[in-house]
């Protein structure tokens, strides 16, 4: 599995993640910070721990639905009816 570096900006994590999975990254494994909630956990590719890709997950749900609906809505207007975090859905938006 190859993993595409992805361009994060403005997260005050990202540099601490970085260092750790520098220090312990071996093989295929690395133990990572979560990007979310910063607990410690076995990381191929991802940058979240299992509990808090569940929540990215119905959060996305959320979104497609939403979107799906209304195809013309703003950021902004998926952001105030869906509840779900300006962040996740800009990621959702850049896929
Ligand atoms: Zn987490």
């Amino acid at each position: 599995m190859t993993s595409t570096p992805r361009k994060r900006v403005n997260l005050t994590n990202v540099t601490k993640e970085k260092v750790i999975c520098r220090i312990w990254g071996s093989g295929e494994m690395s133990l990572c910070n979560c990007d979310k909630c910063g607990r410690l956990f076995l990381a191929k590719w991802e940058s979240r721990c299992t509990s808090c890709s569940q929540l990215v997950l119905k959060d996305t749900h959320k979104v497609k639905d939403f979107v799906r609906e209304h195809p013309r809505a703003t950021l902004i207007e998926i952001y105030n009816m869906t509840g779900v975090p300006l962040q996740t859905i800009k990621e959702l938006m850049r896929a």
